[in-house]
């Protein structure tokens, strides 16, 4: 290739970088200034330039260029200030991004497969020009993170979710594909918005969108083989776990929203028990929200403490309350309810306020599934303190203006008793001369980590006893100093040891079921895990 093109495919470009060799070999001499500056030096001059933007979704925006533009040093530049960058390129940023996907669009990303496209998406899948495809996300908007119908837009998600898998889990970009599937929007906003990047129709549902999404799961495999993985990401709630349980028995397929959430807060609360004391069975659960994360915790929590204690499922499922818009989930309302509510409605006299249901069930612990920003009230987190010594209290709902409390409330309000953690990240808190740190309980822990122990197995299809030994292997990297702030999840800062273990874990489990195809098994999962990393450090050309 010539050196103009070198220069132009985010691939290979390594701008100033290049040295006098290659500039040399590569027909790069006199397209570059002189001077030749090191990865480390661009990095370093990159995040001073991304600092001197005050809106966030400038931050997103220059991010976003850059890995158009260079995607090694986007990679080298993410992972080193992990912390700091994935707030922007991940929640909240990604949120707005999202509502303004059309205005900001610039260079497309990802692919997209709309209505338009019916009867000939396996031709589409050949026009995205990467083969060897290991991961798909995909999402069709429905309901982004707790911002609701973005149509679309939404193809922010999968494209921020996948740049996750590789940063935090060392997947080749190569092998990532983001796709947005479009089958209209509900969203009014955007249906009369000039930019709106979609197609300007109300949701196709029924017959035609599940005609749609079979063939589409049917191209993927066909295109890709048995062990693609699919993440279903930011479905509503009527399509998602109908999508799931049609799909789990055939493909490699896993709900980031209920199963990655579950596996992500479960690790929590078995690293909070070491802060509270007690085994899970000793703790009572209440949820404000019934949906997807909301359902799919509690039944994680639930199978645990099940395996743990020998209790059936459907004792130890009493302990866990929910309650959704319409109040407590009891059984006078079993008859209206949706399907995946259904196990949790319990003999109860109905309660309609949250802070009555947790006067009269007295929950250890609080977790906000419900996308409605400042539910955790005053009352709330003071109903909370007085009947727990250290309540617990997870505000899971994105982005952070949709979080149940922040965490200056949940510390203020309690006295500082709160064992807290959000969704969306808050800077630490002062409380009475102690500075609290909250901990972010968001499924970027669980999901590249998995996702990595799958592909690295050769696992064939996902089982919930996966998701459990991903929980347990993110609590096991909770240290003694974290603990001592009060955290109950690791820093991001060693997400890629983390996710090395997660992936070892996770593997070893589907090698015990049968579900692992890459045959003989790796002596040592966590090496293994680690040396199939992607690492972003420039190669050298010949
Ligand atoms: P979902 O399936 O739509 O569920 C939302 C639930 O909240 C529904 O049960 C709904 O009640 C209930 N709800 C809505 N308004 C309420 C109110 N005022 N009071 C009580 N309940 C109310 O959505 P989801 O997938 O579970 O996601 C919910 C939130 O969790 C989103 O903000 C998302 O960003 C966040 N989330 C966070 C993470 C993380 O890693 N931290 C992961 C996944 C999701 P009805 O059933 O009666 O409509
Ligand atoms: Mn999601």
């Amino acid at each position: 290739a010539s050196g103009y093109t070198l220069l132009r495919d985010p691939r290979f470009n390594k701008g100033l970088a290049f040295t006098e060799k290659e500039r040399d070999a590569h027909y790069l001499s006199g397209l570059l200034p002189p001077i030749v500056i090191s990865q480390e030096t661009q990095v370093k001059k990159l995040i001073q330039h991304i600092r001197q933007y005050e809106v966030p979704l400038h931050k997103y925006m220059a991010m976003m260029d850059l890995q158009e533009r260079n995607e090694r040093l986007f990679y080298k530049l993410l992972l080193d200030h992990v912390e700091e960058l994935l707030p922007v390129v991940y929640t909240p940023t990604v949120g707005e991004a999202c509502q303004k996907y059309g205005s900001i669009f610039m260079h497309p990303q990802g692919l997209y497969i709309s209505l338009k496209e019916k009867g000939r998406i396996l031709e589409v899948l050949g026009n995205w020009p990467e083969k060897n495809i290991q991961v798909i996300v995909v999402t069709d908007g429905e309901r982004i993170l707790g911002l609701g119908d973005l149509g679309c837009q939404g193809m922010g998600i999968p494209v921020g979710k996948l740049s996750l898998y590789t940063a935090l889990g060392g997947v080749r970009p190569s092998s990532c594909l983001p796709i947005t599937i479009d089958v209209g929007t509900n969203n009014e906003k955007l249906l009369n918005d000039e930019l709106y990047i979609g197609l300007k129709h109300r949701r196709v549902t029924g017959q035609e969108y599940a005609e749609l999404l079979n063939e589409f799961m049917t191209a993927v495999k066909q295109n890709y083989g048995e062990k693609i993985l699919v993440q279903f990401e930011d479905f509503a709630n009527h399509n998602a776990f109908d999508l799931l349980e049609k799909y789990r028995s055939t493909h490699l397929v896993f709900n980031d929203d209920i199963q990655g959430t579950a596996s992500v807060v479960l690790a929590g609360l078995i690293a909070a028990l070491k802060l509270v004391g007690g085994n899970l069975t000793d703790h009572r659960f209440l949820f404000l929200g019934a949906g997807e994360a909301g359902t799919g915790i509690a039944e994680l929590i639930a199978l645990e403490t099940s395996k743990r204690t020998n209790t059936p499922l459907d004792e130890v499922r009493k302990n866990i309350w929910l309650v959704d818009s319409k109040g407590l989930i009891v059984s006078s309302r079993k008859e209206s309810l949706q399907h995946f509510k259904k196990p949790w409605a319990h003999e109860h006299e109905p309660v309609t306020e949250l802070v009555d249901a947790i006067n009269q069930i007295k929950p250890t612990v609080l977790i906000g599934t419900s996308g409605q920003g400042r539910t955790f009230t005053k009352d709330v987190v003071e109903a909370m303190a007085s009947n727990n010594e250290k309540p617990i209290i997870l505000a899971l709902s994105n982005p952070t203006s949709q979080s149940e409390c922040t965490a200056e409330e949940a510390y203020t309000w309690s006295e500082g008793r709160a064992i807290f953690a959000s969704g969306s990240p808050f800077a630490p808190v002062e409380f009475d001369g102690k500075v609290f740190v909250p901990g972010q309980a968001n499924n970027a822990y669980i999901f590249p980590g998995f996702g990595l122990g799958l592909i690295m197995s050769g696992t064939i299809r996902v089982h919930d006893d996966l998701l459990l030994a991903a929980s347990e292997a993110l609590a096991s990297q909770v240290s003694q100093e974290d603990y001592d702030k009060g955290l109950i999840y690791p820093p991001f800062t060693n997400i890629r040891k983390i996710s090395a273990h997660i992936a070892a874990n996770v593997a070893a489990k589907s090698y015990e079921l049968g579900l692992a195809t890459r045959l003989p098994q790796p002596k040592d999962l966590v090496k293994f895990a680690e040396g199939s990393m992607y690492t972003p450090a420039y190669r050298c050309y010949r």
